[in-house]
């Protein structure tokens, strides 16, 4: 009892398919930014109009 023992053999296929990292989604998530409504990646900075949840955070004007 207890014993950490596997249930059986995992094939190769399934062994490998375990450790590709393909599975993970190649495209992340956008939503449409609320101050320019451009594609952004939610919880970031817009990087369109620098902006946050409709606050400037990055200074455009100076990254330019
Ligand atoms: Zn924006």
């Amino acid at each position: 009892m207890g014993a950490i023992c596997p249930k059986g053999k995992i094939s190769k296929a399934r062994r490998d398919k375990r450790r590709a990292q393909s599975w993970k989604i190649s495209t992340p998530t956008l939503v449409a930014c609320g101050k320019c409504g451009e594609l952004m990646r939610p919880h970031y900075v817009c990087k369109s109009c620098g902006t946050y949840n409709k606050r400037a955070v990055i200074n455009m004007e100076m990254a330019k």
